[in-house]
Order: C-alpha cells, then structure tokens, then sequence
C-alpha cells in the first residue's frame, strides 16, 4: 500500500514505456490561491481525465488538480488494452457473486468499452485508439474444459465470442495453445495521449487545472473543504479522488491491494512477425500473460506478476530478469517474432479480491466520490466510474452501483 501523502509518481513506475514520445506537455499552474469550485478532482490521469471531460461536457463547473505531471503515474505504465473481459472469469465470478449479478457485471464492463470507444471515435481523439478484438488463450492451470465453460456460461450471458478449439486456433491465429475465445468490442491505444487529449477537451469547456497536493478533506456545509500541502484550501460542493493506487487511509479496505507488473517492447517487427489481425492477447493462467501491438508494430508483452515485494526499488532492480522471462515467453508464444526487449518499464498494479474496481461515496463523507479503477480492466472501470459519478452528483443512483461500492464485503467463493 502507498503512502497518500509521501508517494510520487515514480514510485508507481520504473523504466521506460513507449508512450512518451508525441505527447503534448499540458501547462501546469501552481495553485497559490484559495479557490472554490463546483466539483474537484484530484489526480489528473486517465481517471481523472475520464471523469473531466464527461463532467464539463454535461455542463458542470469543474477543477482538477494534481501535485505531478498529468497522466505520469499508473497511467503512463499501462498497456492500455481496454477489454470488457474482466481479471475474474465469468466462471469465478459466477463462484463470487451469483450468475446473475456476474454477467450483469460483465455487461457493464461491455458497454463501458463500447462508451469509451464511441467516445473517441466522435470526439477524434487523437491517441492511437484501435477497435480491437481479443484472444482469451489456455494457459497454465486453465485447459480447453475450462475455456469451454466459460465460453458456454457468457453463451448463457448473451456476451458475444467464439470457441476456438486447437485446430481452428492453430489454422486461425497460428497460436499453439490448447483453446481459446475470440471475442470482439476491445481496442486498445496510447494512454498518455488519451488522458492528454481528454484534459484538453475538458480544458475547451472550461475545466481549469492546477499543480496542488491534496492533504485533507472535511466535510463543510453542503460540500468539502479540500486542504493543500502549501496550505491553501478548495472549497468544493462535490470531490472525486482519482488518485491511482494511492489511496487516503480513511478509505483503504481489505479489498484492495498492490502487486508489482513487468512489460517490454519490442522494437518494430516485420508483418510476419504479428498475429492475425492484431488482436489484444491475454492467457487465462493465474500467471498471466498478455500481448497487443502498436501503432508502429511493436509487441508490447507484459506479465509477471509479484505481489510479495513492497519497495519500489525491489520492483525495479528485477526488470532485467523480468524482461528475459517476458521475452522467453513471447518466443514460446511467437517463434518468428523477434523477441528483444527495446524498453522495459515496470508498475505498482491496484488489485481487488473480485477483480472489480471501487466506485461510490465514500462512506460517511456523502460529498466525496472515489473512483478506483483498479485490475487489468483499469481503464475500461475508469471510464464507467466517470459515467456512475456523474451520475451519483446529478442524484441518480441505480441499485447495481452497489456492485462496485468501496464498502463492499470481500467476497467468499
Ligand atoms: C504494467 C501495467 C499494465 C496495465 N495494463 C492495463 C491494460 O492493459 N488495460 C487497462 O485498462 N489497465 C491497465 N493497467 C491499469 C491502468 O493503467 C490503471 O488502472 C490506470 O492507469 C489508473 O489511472 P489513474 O488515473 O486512476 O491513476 P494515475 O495515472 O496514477 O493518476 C493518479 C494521479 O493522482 C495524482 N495524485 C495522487 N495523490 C494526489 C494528491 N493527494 N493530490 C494531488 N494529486 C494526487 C498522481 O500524481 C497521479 O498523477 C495497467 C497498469 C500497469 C501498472
């Protein structure tokens, strides 16, 4: 767990991803003021940058502030596959909750996707956004039995896909694993451009951003009195945290916990190199491992989670060793890929028992929202917890909300 007033960005990530070339600095001003606002966000990553734009664009008075660089946290770590596909299996889930609320869930998560993808596509956000489908491979403990159960109960889900036995795989995507599911409505982009072409947006309808390091939130009247480190205040009607995988420790729960993740790049490969259609790869394994590519035909490969290590130096010190095993696999994985690292990056990576991220009010504070879009669906969690909070402040609450609530018990399978 990160300390929420001592972790800095680059304790979130290390080395080096290939996001951060063509990016647009976005202009910070420090905030030397009191201010008040109708709404305040604090963290200016892709949440953060979800929820600005859709809330200055239903017309609301908003200001987001963040003690970094926009988009330079968690956000600047990811591989950015946004995939409906949940960490959790419909199967496991299923185990969790009921097959009713899981596949409710799903679809959630299927029409979030679908949202953010509209929304690029009509907003022209410039981000290197690709409607994608996705593989979900056999691996590890996870067999074609397995694959087939869960083909069969999103089947029941009325989710779209297709089983894909050994031989249809093999002649289909050349890939030699035992089953698979294809499946489309995932895409995948650049996050550092999506989070920046976001702001951007929310700046055009009037957001205002500042540098300023949240210290303190207390209720006041009908809203919150944000304290900042230098000592001025905000004072908001309504305060969203979008603070990544640093969380305040009034809101920490049992739910919640981080975990260290390895990826490289590999420099651009020739079209043979590549898998049909480019689609987002990601095995069923409980050791996971997952591929896309780029715009500029990279192999980004990622994996290798470790959730006993608590320094980010530790984390750091392994991405050597990470990125040999990364690339062991990609050559498994892919024989006539190319298979050398040209960057290697690693991350803190937030994680639920559930897989589900954590979005609500914050209990006992009814003025302050948080929005944790945490798993490997970060991003796709991250744009519906912009659509519930607006949602929750334009005072609409729907009963499936209390799906992803922050004080949810820890579900026992
Ligand atoms: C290796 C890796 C691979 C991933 N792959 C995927 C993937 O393929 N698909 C996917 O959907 N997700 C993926 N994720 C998850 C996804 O990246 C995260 O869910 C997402 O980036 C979180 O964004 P955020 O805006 O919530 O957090 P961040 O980007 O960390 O932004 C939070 C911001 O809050 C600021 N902040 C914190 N505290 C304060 C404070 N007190 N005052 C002011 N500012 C503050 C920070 O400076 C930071 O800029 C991956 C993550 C990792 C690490």
């Amino acid at each position: 767990m990160f300390d929420s007033d001592t972790t800095v960005q680059q304790d979130l990530r290390g080395g080096r991803p290939p996001w951060l070339t063509g990016f647009r600095r976005p202009v910070r001003d420090r905030l030397e003021r009191d201010l008040t606002c109708e709404i305040l966000i604090v963290g200016a990553g892709i949440t953060g940058a979800l929820l600005a734009q859709h809330l200055t664009a239903l017309g609301h008075q908003v200001c987001v502030i963040d003690r970094q660089r926009a988009g330079f946290g968690s956000t600047t770590a990811s591989t950015a596959m946004l995939q409906w596909e949940i960490d959790c299996s419909l199967c496991e889930l299923t185990s969790f909750y009921g097959f009713e609320r899981a596949a409710d869930i799903y679809w959630r998560s299927h029409q979030a996707v679908a949202g953010l993808r509209t929304l690029v596509d009509d907003l022209g956000l410039q981000c290197a956004f690709r409607h994608r489908s996705s593989l979900y491979i056999a691996g590890g403990e996870v067999g074609a039995p397995e694959l087939l159960a869960e083909h069969h109960l999103r089947e029941r889900a009325g989710l779209p896909g297709i089983y894909l036995d050994y031989l249809t795989l093999r002649r289909e995507f050349d890939f030699d694993r035992e089953a698979a599911i294809i499946s489309p409505g995932s895409a995948d982009a650049d996050p550092l451009l999506l989070a920046h072409a976001l702001l951007a947006q929310a700046i055009q309808h009037g957001a205002t951003i500042f540098d300023a390091h949240a210290v303190s939130y207390d209720s006041f009247g009908h809203g919150l009195i944000v304290e900042l480190e230098n000592g001025r205040h905000i004072e908001a009607g309504k305060v969203v945290l979008a603070t990544g995988y640093v969380m305040p420790d009034f809101l920490k729960t049992d739910l919640h916990s981080t975990a260290s993740s390895w990826a490289i790049a590999t420099a651009p490969q020739t079209p043979d190199s590549l898998w049909r259609d480019e689609v987002l790869i990601w095995e069923a394994s409980e050791d996971y491992l997952y591929a896309r590519t780029t715009t500029d035909k990279r192999i980004v490969i990622g994996g290798e989670d470790d959730d006993s290590l608590t320094k980010p130096e530790e984390r750091d010190a392994l991405m050597p060793e990470k990125a040999e095993a990364i690339l062991k696999k990609l050559s498994l994985l892919r024989p006539n890929a190319v298979a050398k690292a040209d960057l290697v990056w690693s991350g803190a990576f937030g994680q639920t028992e559930d897989g589900l991220p954590l979005i609500g009010q914050a209990p006992g504070m009814p003025s302050l929202y948080a929005a944790y879009g945490y798993g490997g669906n970060g991003i796709t969690f991250s744009f519906l917890a912009s659509r519930m909070i607006a949602k929750m402040i334009g005072g609409q609450r729907a009963g499936w909300y209390e799906n992803f609530a922050l004080d949810r018990p820890v579900p026992k399978a």
